[in-house]
Protein backbone atom coordinates (compact mmCIF):
# COMPACT_ATOMS: atom_id res chain seq x y z
CA UNK A 1 0.00 0.00 0.00
CA UNK A 2 1.24 3.34 -0.18
CA UNK A 3 3.08 5.12 2.28
CA UNK A 4 0.20 7.08 3.47
CA UNK A 5 -1.91 4.57 3.95
CA UNK A 6 0.92 2.27 6.16
CA UNK A 7 -0.89 2.99 9.31
CA UNK A 8 -4.57 3.42 8.20
CA UNK A 9 -7.05 0.44 8.24
CA UNK A 10 -9.57 0.49 5.38
CA UNK A 11 -13.17 -0.79 5.61
CA UNK A 12 -15.25 -2.43 3.59
CA UNK A 13 -19.38 -2.45 3.37
CA UNK A 14 -21.28 -4.95 1.91
CA UNK A 15 -24.67 -4.82 -0.22
CA UNK A 16 -26.31 -7.66 -0.63
CA UNK A 17 -28.79 -7.06 -3.59
CA UNK A 18 -28.90 -7.09 -7.32
CA UNK A 19 -31.84 -6.57 -9.26
CA UNK A 20 -31.30 -10.20 -10.63
CA UNK A 21 -28.53 -12.90 -10.42
CA UNK A 22 -25.92 -12.94 -12.84
CA UNK A 23 -25.69 -16.47 -14.37
CA UNK A 24 -22.03 -17.24 -12.94
CA UNK A 25 -22.68 -15.53 -9.99
CA UNK A 26 -21.90 -16.79 -6.51
CA UNK A 27 -21.64 -13.75 -4.36
CA UNK A 28 -23.56 -13.73 -1.18
CA UNK A 29 -26.58 -11.24 -2.62
CA UNK A 30 -30.57 -11.76 -3.53
CA UNK A 31 -32.18 -10.51 -5.78
CA UNK A 32 -36.03 -9.29 -5.67
CA UNK A 33 -35.63 -7.81 -2.11
CA UNK A 34 -38.47 -5.72 -0.94
CA UNK A 35 -38.01 -1.99 0.15
CA UNK A 36 -38.90 -2.82 3.64
CA UNK A 37 -36.01 -5.84 4.07
CA UNK A 38 -33.82 -3.27 2.37
CA UNK A 39 -34.47 -0.76 4.85
CA UNK A 40 -33.74 -3.10 7.81
CA UNK A 41 -30.65 -4.44 6.41
CA UNK A 42 -29.76 -0.77 6.62
CA UNK A 43 -30.87 0.29 9.51
CA UNK A 44 -28.77 -2.88 11.03
CA UNK A 45 -25.49 -2.23 9.10
CA UNK A 46 -25.47 1.20 10.51
CA UNK A 47 -26.07 -0.19 14.18
CA UNK A 48 -23.05 -2.37 13.41
CA UNK A 49 -20.66 0.28 11.98
CA UNK A 50 -21.86 2.60 15.02
CA UNK A 51 -20.69 0.00 17.75
CA UNK A 52 -17.23 0.14 16.37
CA UNK A 53 -14.74 2.40 16.38
CA UNK A 54 -11.60 1.37 15.91
CA UNK A 55 -9.67 4.42 16.77
CA UNK A 56 -7.46 4.10 14.29
CA UNK A 57 -7.52 6.58 11.05
CA UNK A 58 -9.63 5.31 8.02
CA UNK A 59 -7.49 5.55 4.42
CA UNK A 60 -10.05 3.88 1.89
CA UNK A 61 -13.70 2.68 2.09
CA UNK A 62 -14.80 0.21 -0.69
CA UNK A 63 -19.02 -0.57 -0.67
CA UNK A 64 -19.05 -3.63 -2.54
CA UNK A 65 -21.76 -6.09 -3.17
CA UNK A 66 -24.14 -6.85 -4.88
CA UNK A 67 -25.29 -3.99 -6.27
CA UNK A 68 -24.62 -0.71 -4.70
CA UNK A 69 -25.60 1.23 -6.57
CA UNK A 70 -29.25 -0.18 -5.82
CA UNK A 71 -29.46 2.07 -3.14
CA UNK A 72 -30.94 5.47 -2.98
CA UNK A 73 -28.73 8.26 -2.53
CA UNK A 74 -30.83 8.62 1.30
CA UNK A 75 -30.00 4.99 1.89
CA UNK A 76 -26.18 5.94 0.50
CA UNK A 77 -26.09 9.01 3.01
CA UNK A 78 -27.04 6.95 6.18
CA UNK A 79 -24.28 4.56 5.80
CA UNK A 80 -22.09 7.66 4.86
CA UNK A 81 -23.24 9.49 8.32
CA UNK A 82 -22.50 6.21 10.00
CA UNK A 83 -19.19 6.11 8.99
CA UNK A 84 -19.07 9.82 9.10
CA UNK A 85 -19.84 9.00 13.46
CA UNK A 86 -17.32 6.46 14.00
CA UNK A 87 -14.39 6.74 12.17
CA UNK A 88 -11.91 9.46 11.01
CA UNK A 89 -11.92 9.19 7.67
CA UNK A 90 -8.74 10.87 6.40
CA UNK A 91 -8.43 13.71 4.06
CA UNK A 92 -6.98 11.81 1.14
CA UNK A 93 -9.68 8.92 2.33
CA UNK A 94 -10.24 6.62 -1.26
CA UNK A 95 -13.74 6.00 -1.38
CA UNK A 96 -15.50 3.66 -3.89
CA UNK A 97 -18.22 2.27 -4.74
CA UNK A 98 -19.41 -0.28 -7.32
CA UNK A 99 -21.76 0.63 -9.49
CA UNK A 100 -24.23 -1.38 -12.26
CA UNK A 101 -24.63 0.13 -15.38
CA UNK A 102 -28.31 -1.04 -15.38
CA UNK A 103 -29.29 1.31 -12.10
CA UNK A 104 -27.17 4.54 -12.48
CA UNK A 105 -28.15 7.96 -13.67
CA UNK A 106 -26.48 11.10 -13.55
CA UNK A 107 -28.38 12.50 -10.85
CA UNK A 108 -28.02 9.32 -8.56
CA UNK A 109 -23.83 9.88 -9.41
CA UNK A 110 -24.11 13.35 -8.30
CA UNK A 111 -25.23 12.28 -4.91
CA UNK A 112 -23.31 9.47 -3.94
CA UNK A 113 -20.30 12.02 -4.81
CA UNK A 114 -21.60 14.17 -3.16
CA UNK A 115 -21.56 12.51 -0.01
CA UNK A 116 -17.93 11.96 -0.22
CA UNK A 117 -17.53 8.96 -2.74
CA UNK A 118 -14.71 9.63 -4.81
CA UNK A 119 -13.80 6.23 -6.59
CA UNK A 120 -16.89 4.60 -9.14
CA UNK A 121 -16.23 1.04 -10.15
CA UNK A 122 -18.36 0.18 -13.04
CA UNK A 123 -19.16 -3.92 -14.22
CA UNK A 124 -19.03 -3.90 -18.10
CA UNK A 125 -17.96 -7.08 -18.56
CA UNK A 126 -18.51 -7.10 -22.25
CA UNK A 127 -18.90 -4.66 -24.86
CA UNK A 128 -21.15 -7.92 -26.66
CA UNK A 129 -24.64 -7.96 -26.21
CA UNK A 130 -24.85 -11.18 -27.02
CA UNK A 131 -22.03 -12.34 -24.47
CA UNK A 132 -23.61 -9.84 -21.72
CA UNK A 133 -26.63 -11.71 -22.35
CA UNK A 134 -24.70 -15.29 -21.95
CA UNK A 135 -23.47 -14.57 -18.51
CA UNK A 136 -27.00 -12.97 -17.52
CA UNK A 137 -25.81 -9.10 -16.91
CA UNK A 138 -29.10 -6.92 -16.58
CA UNK A 139 -27.49 -4.24 -19.07
CA UNK A 140 -26.48 -3.91 -22.80
CA UNK A 141 -23.58 -2.17 -23.99
CA UNK A 142 -25.94 0.94 -24.86
CA UNK A 143 -26.56 1.43 -21.09
CA UNK A 144 -23.36 1.08 -20.71
CA UNK A 145 -22.05 3.82 -22.67
CA UNK A 146 -25.51 5.54 -21.19
CA UNK A 147 -23.98 4.89 -17.79
CA UNK A 148 -20.58 6.18 -18.70
CA UNK A 149 -21.39 9.45 -19.90
CA UNK A 150 -23.51 10.10 -16.77
CA UNK A 151 -20.74 8.72 -14.27
CA UNK A 152 -18.45 11.74 -16.54
CA UNK A 153 -21.53 13.96 -16.64
CA UNK A 154 -21.94 13.68 -12.33
CA UNK A 155 -18.46 14.78 -12.24
CA UNK A 156 -16.68 11.64 -11.42
CA UNK A 157 -12.82 12.00 -12.16
CA UNK A 158 -11.85 8.45 -10.66
CA UNK A 159 -13.56 5.30 -12.72
CA UNK A 160 -12.84 1.66 -12.55
CA UNK A 161 -14.15 -0.42 -15.51
CA UNK A 162 -14.21 -4.11 -15.05
CA UNK A 163 -13.75 -6.61 -17.61
CA UNK A 164 -14.18 -10.15 -17.80
CA UNK A 165 -12.35 -12.98 -20.44
CA UNK A 166 -13.46 -16.64 -20.58
CA UNK A 167 -16.85 -15.69 -21.46
CA UNK A 168 -19.21 -18.64 -23.23
CA UNK A 169 -19.44 -17.65 -27.00
CA UNK A 170 -15.59 -14.99 -25.94
CA UNK A 171 -13.58 -14.62 -29.29
CA UNK A 172 -9.84 -13.18 -28.95
CA UNK A 173 -11.54 -10.73 -31.58
CA UNK A 174 -14.32 -10.22 -29.37
CA UNK A 175 -12.48 -9.76 -26.16
CA UNK A 176 -10.31 -7.21 -28.22
CA UNK A 177 -13.03 -4.95 -29.17
CA UNK A 178 -14.01 -4.47 -25.51
CA UNK A 179 -10.56 -3.56 -24.80
CA UNK A 180 -10.74 -1.14 -27.55
CA UNK A 181 -14.48 0.01 -26.39
CA UNK A 182 -12.69 0.71 -22.77
CA UNK A 183 -10.07 2.53 -23.78
CA UNK A 184 -11.86 4.77 -26.21
CA UNK A 185 -13.90 5.59 -23.07
CA UNK A 186 -10.37 6.01 -20.92
CA UNK A 187 -11.06 4.92 -17.49
CA UNK A 188 -8.62 5.57 -14.63
CA UNK A 189 -8.48 2.04 -13.85
CA UNK A 190 -8.98 -1.54 -15.54
CA UNK A 191 -9.67 -4.38 -14.11
CA UNK A 192 -9.78 -7.89 -16.22
CA UNK A 193 -10.64 -10.95 -14.44
CA UNK A 194 -11.02 -14.68 -15.96
CA UNK A 195 -14.82 -15.95 -15.89
CA UNK A 196 -14.43 -18.25 -12.76
CA UNK A 197 -16.78 -21.06 -13.41
CA UNK A 198 -18.59 -21.52 -9.64
CA UNK A 199 -19.99 -25.01 -8.62
CA UNK A 200 -23.81 -24.19 -7.51
CA UNK A 201 -24.64 -21.48 -10.07
CA UNK A 202 -26.81 -21.91 -13.30
CA UNK A 203 -23.81 -21.42 -15.76
CA UNK A 204 -22.08 -24.16 -13.94
CA UNK A 205 -24.92 -26.38 -14.55
CA UNK A 206 -25.37 -25.35 -18.46
CA UNK A 207 -21.76 -26.04 -18.84
CA UNK A 208 -21.66 -29.45 -17.18
CA UNK A 209 -24.75 -30.85 -18.90
CA UNK A 210 -22.91 -29.33 -22.17
CA UNK A 211 -25.68 -26.85 -23.38
CA UNK A 212 -23.19 -24.27 -22.90
CA UNK A 213 -19.39 -24.30 -23.77
CA UNK A 214 -16.28 -21.89 -22.32
CA UNK A 215 -13.62 -20.64 -24.69
CA UNK A 216 -10.81 -23.42 -24.77
CA UNK A 217 -8.13 -22.80 -21.95
CA UNK A 218 -5.55 -21.68 -24.54
CA UNK A 219 -8.21 -19.51 -25.77
CA UNK A 220 -8.50 -18.06 -22.16
CA UNK A 221 -4.75 -17.59 -21.87
CA UNK A 222 -4.46 -15.83 -25.27
CA UNK A 223 -7.24 -13.23 -23.97
CA UNK A 224 -5.02 -12.60 -20.68
CA UNK A 225 -1.63 -11.66 -23.09
CA UNK A 226 -4.04 -9.86 -25.26
CA UNK A 227 -5.16 -8.03 -22.04
CA UNK A 228 -1.66 -7.11 -20.70
CA UNK A 229 -0.10 -5.91 -24.39
CA UNK A 230 -3.06 -3.67 -24.83
CA UNK A 231 -3.65 -2.58 -21.59
CA UNK A 232 0.20 -1.86 -21.17
CA UNK A 233 0.40 -0.06 -24.54
CA UNK A 234 -1.54 2.19 -23.60
CA UNK A 235 0.08 3.35 -20.67
CA UNK A 236 -2.23 1.48 -18.31
CA UNK A 237 0.26 -0.45 -15.36
CA UNK A 238 -0.26 -4.05 -14.65
CA UNK A 239 0.04 -3.69 -11.40
CA UNK A 240 -1.70 -7.01 -9.85
CA UNK A 241 -2.54 -10.41 -11.83
CA UNK A 242 -5.93 -8.44 -13.36
CA UNK A 243 -5.88 -5.06 -12.08
CA UNK A 244 -4.03 -2.22 -14.46
CA UNK A 245 -4.50 1.73 -13.47
CA UNK A 246 -3.07 5.01 -15.50
CA UNK A 247 -0.46 6.69 -12.95
CA UNK A 248 -1.53 7.68 -9.59
CA UNK A 249 -4.21 5.33 -10.03
CA UNK A 250 -4.01 2.09 -8.28
CA UNK A 251 -6.71 0.51 -6.25
CA UNK A 252 -5.91 1.90 -2.81
CA UNK A 253 -8.19 -0.48 -1.18
CA UNK A 254 -7.47 -3.50 -2.75
CA UNK A 255 -4.01 -3.06 -2.45
CA UNK A 256 -4.32 -2.51 1.41
CA UNK A 257 -5.81 -6.74 1.01
CA UNK A 258 -2.38 -7.43 -1.28
CA UNK A 259 -0.26 -6.15 1.55
CA UNK A 260 -1.68 -6.79 4.72
CA UNK A 261 -3.37 -3.96 5.58
CA UNK A 262 -6.15 -4.40 8.65
CA UNK A 263 -9.42 -3.64 7.56
CA UNK A 264 -13.06 -3.71 9.13
CA UNK A 265 -16.18 -5.30 7.21
CA UNK A 266 -19.18 -4.72 7.87
CA UNK A 267 -22.86 -6.30 6.44
CA UNK A 268 -23.75 -9.56 5.42
CA UNK A 269 -20.72 -12.32 4.82
CA UNK A 270 -18.11 -9.50 5.19
CA UNK A 271 -14.69 -10.36 6.57
CA UNK A 272 -12.49 -8.27 8.53
CA UNK A 273 -9.19 -8.80 9.28
CA UNK A 274 -7.55 -6.90 12.49
CA UNK A 275 -4.93 -7.66 15.28
CA UNK A 276 -4.05 -10.85 13.59
CA UNK A 277 -7.48 -12.14 13.80
CA UNK A 278 -9.69 -12.62 10.93
CA UNK A 279 -13.96 -12.56 11.60
CA UNK A 280 -16.73 -13.46 9.04
CA UNK A 281 -20.28 -11.89 9.79
CA UNK A 282 -23.32 -14.39 8.92
CA UNK A 283 -24.51 -15.12 5.38
CA UNK A 284 -27.65 -15.33 6.50
CA UNK A 285 -29.71 -12.43 5.85
CA UNK A 286 -32.50 -12.99 8.53
CA UNK A 287 -29.71 -13.66 11.44
CA UNK A 288 -27.71 -10.49 9.95
CA UNK A 289 -30.95 -8.32 10.60
CA UNK A 290 -31.71 -9.78 14.03
CA UNK A 291 -27.73 -8.38 15.27
CA UNK A 292 -26.53 -11.68 16.39
CA UNK A 293 -24.87 -12.55 13.11
CA UNK A 294 -21.29 -10.43 13.46
CA UNK A 295 -18.21 -11.58 13.40
CA UNK A 296 -19.34 -15.50 14.13
CA UNK A 297 -16.52 -16.99 12.86
CA UNK A 298 -13.12 -15.86 13.91
CA UNK A 299 -9.66 -16.93 13.27
CA UNK A 300 -6.14 -16.62 15.49
CA UNK A 301 -3.88 -15.92 11.74
CA UNK A 302 -1.00 -18.68 12.90
CA UNK A 303 2.58 -18.56 11.54
CA UNK A 304 2.38 -20.77 9.19
CA UNK A 305 -0.77 -19.56 7.34
CA UNK A 306 0.41 -15.89 8.14
CA UNK A 307 3.56 -16.89 5.63
CA UNK A 308 1.23 -18.74 3.18
CA UNK A 309 -1.11 -15.96 2.88
CA UNK A 310 1.93 -13.47 2.90
CA UNK A 311 3.24 -15.16 0.15
CA UNK A 312 0.38 -15.90 -1.98
CA UNK A 313 -1.17 -12.30 -1.70
CA UNK A 314 2.07 -10.26 -2.54
CA UNK A 315 2.62 -12.35 -5.53
CA UNK A 316 -0.43 -11.21 -6.80
CA UNK A 317 1.54 -7.95 -7.51
CA UNK A 318 3.90 -6.77 -9.77
CA UNK A 319 5.93 -5.67 -6.06
CA UNK A 320 6.33 -9.07 -5.27
CA UNK A 321 7.99 -9.46 -2.44
CA UNK A 322 10.59 -7.54 -0.87
CA UNK A 323 13.22 -9.80 0.70
CA UNK A 324 13.59 -7.17 3.78
CA UNK A 325 10.09 -7.37 4.46
CA UNK A 326 9.95 -10.65 4.54
CA UNK A 327 12.71 -11.00 6.72
CA UNK A 328 11.24 -8.75 8.90
CA UNK A 329 8.30 -10.53 9.46
CA UNK A 330 9.32 -14.32 9.33
CA UNK A 331 13.18 -13.72 10.74
CA UNK A 332 14.87 -15.59 7.35
CA UNK A 333 15.48 -14.82 3.91
CA UNK A 334 12.42 -15.74 1.18
CA UNK A 335 14.89 -18.05 -0.48
CA UNK A 336 15.90 -20.26 2.41
CA UNK A 337 14.55 -24.36 1.57
CA UNK A 338 13.10 -22.17 -1.79
CA UNK A 339 16.28 -22.09 -3.66
CA UNK A 340 15.59 -25.45 -6.04
CA UNK A 341 11.20 -24.32 -7.08
CA UNK A 342 12.72 -20.65 -7.48
CA UNK A 343 15.34 -21.43 -9.92
CA UNK A 344 12.93 -23.58 -12.13
CA UNK A 345 10.57 -20.99 -12.48
CA UNK A 346 13.36 -18.43 -13.04
CA UNK A 347 14.41 -20.06 -15.84
CA UNK A 348 11.15 -20.86 -17.25
CA UNK A 349 11.02 -17.04 -17.32
CA UNK A 350 8.06 -17.06 -14.97
CA UNK A 351 9.88 -15.36 -11.66
CA UNK A 352 12.37 -12.82 -11.40
CA UNK A 353 14.54 -11.39 -8.83
CA UNK A 354 15.80 -7.91 -9.28
CA UNK A 355 16.81 -5.32 -7.21
CA UNK A 356 16.01 -7.39 -3.93
CA UNK A 357 12.57 -8.47 -4.42
CA UNK A 358 10.97 -11.82 -6.13
CA UNK A 359 8.00 -11.15 -8.24
CA UNK A 360 5.93 -13.17 -11.27
CA UNK A 361 6.44 -12.05 -14.61
CA UNK A 362 3.04 -11.19 -16.67
CA UNK A 363 3.25 -14.87 -17.92
CA UNK A 364 3.87 -16.31 -14.03
CA UNK A 365 0.73 -14.43 -13.04
CA UNK A 366 -1.37 -16.08 -15.64
CA UNK A 367 0.14 -19.10 -14.04
CA UNK A 368 -0.03 -17.74 -10.72
CA UNK A 369 -1.77 -20.46 -8.53
CA UNK A 370 0.32 -23.01 -9.44
CA UNK A 371 3.29 -21.07 -8.94
CA UNK A 372 2.41 -19.89 -5.66
CA UNK A 373 1.46 -23.25 -4.81
CA UNK A 374 5.11 -24.34 -5.37
CA UNK A 375 6.66 -21.61 -3.45
CA UNK A 376 4.39 -22.41 -0.18
CA UNK A 377 5.89 -23.13 3.14
S1 LIG B 1 -24.35 -7.78 -10.28
FE1 LIG B 1 -22.53 -8.69 -9.32
S2 LIG B 1 -23.19 -9.39 -7.30
FE2 LIG B 1 -25.05 -9.02 -8.53
S3 LIG B 1 -25.55 -10.98 -9.38
FE3 LIG B 1 -24.29 -9.94 -10.91
S4 LIG B 1 -22.17 -10.57 -10.45
FE4 LIG B 1 -23.44 -11.12 -8.67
Amino acid sequence: MMNSDANRIGVYIHIPFCVRKCLYCDFCSFDSVGYELRERYIRELCREISSSGAGREVGTVFIGGGTPSLLSVREMSEIVSALDRNFDLSDDCEFSVEVNPGTVDTEKIRGFLSLGINRISMGMQSASDRELKAIGRIHSNTDLLRAYSALRDAGAKNVNLDCMYGIPGQTRDSFRATLDEMLSLGPEHISAYGLMLEEGTPLYRSVKNGSVSLPEEDEECDMYRIAVETLSDAGYEHYEISNYARTGYICRHNYGYWNGTEYLGFGLAASSFFSGVRYKNTEDINLYISGAGRRLECEQIQSDEAEREYIMLRLRTAAGIDQADFAAHFGRHFADGREGVIAKYISAGLLKEESSRFFLTDAGMYLSNGIICDLMP
